[in-house]
């Protein structure tokens, strides 16, 4: 056994790797998911942390990450004052971490851990950020392969910035990125966009997505369609523009065709017929109206949500594990 201690770590320790872990009611996984995660990076070199972020779970996670052993790597324990969602836990992981390399990691083991060691290899030949691919998406519907990849294609249509496709939230970041993002000030925090936006030197890796280890998704429908219109609104204003446009279009085909009605009746009378015609027009310009609204208050709701300032979450406690002495790995006892 290494020597465990509750000593907080001194400030000037140099840490080279953070995993980050923003989990909810993970249980099932939690012991299971450190167990793999410390197989694989007692193997490496080097020294290395993982900020654990409790989500507000109201099970028995916490207590669970409280216990884990810090074997071979420095355990940090964040826990915020209730549900944030998922995008706030990771943003309070990247405040928490001192790595000089750091990857996020879901807690349900759908990354594979043993991907950090091909991904560090990567940084090590001078790449910032490492986006980690999806090839295939087990466990998953069709209809969510469908949505998710309909929702990529219309994204990278509205936003400027290069959003990669089916890659998630899975991926390294350097020290240089990860202190852009921490100094970004939004508050809406849709984090696959925000993790593109630095830019700097990006490399892919394709992976295969496990299905869920245990325990079900935090994501229904709902939840997703809210995060899609959060990352569309969130990096671009074109919808807008769309609406203007099509709004311009409407409005001067209107111009031309209410000349064509008047010279009609000037010359052959008014004979009231047109229903059906004037309905589809009304409806028609109804909907549009109605949506352009929608729109424009999809984006005063981020003006009202960004003056308000409030933080991105609360911090009920943060706990420190360090190992005062690496553990030897089995090729070196031997
Ligand atoms: N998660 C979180 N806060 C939430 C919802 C989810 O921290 O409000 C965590 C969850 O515990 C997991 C990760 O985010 O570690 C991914 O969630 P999930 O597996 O439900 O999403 P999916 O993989 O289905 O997209
Ligand atoms: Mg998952």
């Amino acid at each position: 056994m290494g020597i465990v201690s509750a000593v907080s770590l001194s400030d000037h320790e140099s840490i080279t790797l953070s995993i980050v872990v923003p989990y909810y009611n993970e249980e099932e996984v939690l012991q299971e998911f450190h167990a793999r995660v410390t197989r694989v990076l007692r193997a490496l070199p080097e020294s290395c942390e993982i900020v654990y972020v409790n989500d507000g779970s109201k099970d028995r996670s916490l207590e669970i990450v409280n216990a884990f052993a810090p074997m071979g790597c420095h355990v940090v324990s964040v826990d915020l004052s209730r549900n944030f969602g998922k995008e706030s836990a990771m943003s309070a992981g990247l405040e928490h971490c001192r790595g000089e390399a750091v990857i996020l990691l879901d807690a349900d083991l759908q990354d594979p851990p043993e991907l950090i060691p091909d991904m560090l290899r990567k940084w090590r030949q001078g790449y910032d950020v490492v986006n980690m691919k999806r090839r295939e998406r087990l466990g998953e519907s069709w209809f969510k392969r469908f949505s998710a990849a309909s929702f990529y294609k219309l994204l990278n249509l509205l936003v400027k910035s290069e959003i990669p496709e089916n890659v998630g939230d899975f991926r390294l970041l350097s020290r240089e990125v990860v202190n852009h993002i921490n100094n970004l000030p939004e508050r809406n925090r849709y984090m696959k966009g925000i993790f593109s936006w630095p830019g700097f030197e990006q490399a892919t890796l394709e992976f295969d997505r496990d299905p869920r280890f245990s325990g079900e998704t935090k994501w229904n429908y709902f939840k997703l369609i809210g995060l899609a219109v959060d990352g569309i609104t969130s990096f671009s204003i074109r919808p807008l523009r769309l609406a203007t446009i099509v709004g311009a279009l409407i409005a001067s085909s209107a111009f031309i065709y209410g000349m064509i009605v008047l010279v009609k009746t000037a010359l052959f009378g008014d004979p009231v017929t047109g229903y059906p015609s004037m309905m589809i027009v009304q409806l028609a310009l109804g909907g549009i109206q109605l949506l352009s609204i929608g729109l424009l208050g999809e984006y005063i709701g981020r003006i009202f949500i960004e003056t308000k300032q409030r933080p991105l979450y609360l911090i009920k406690s943060v706990e420190r594990r360090a190992e005062l002495k690496k553990l030897p790995t089995a090729e070196k006892i031997a």
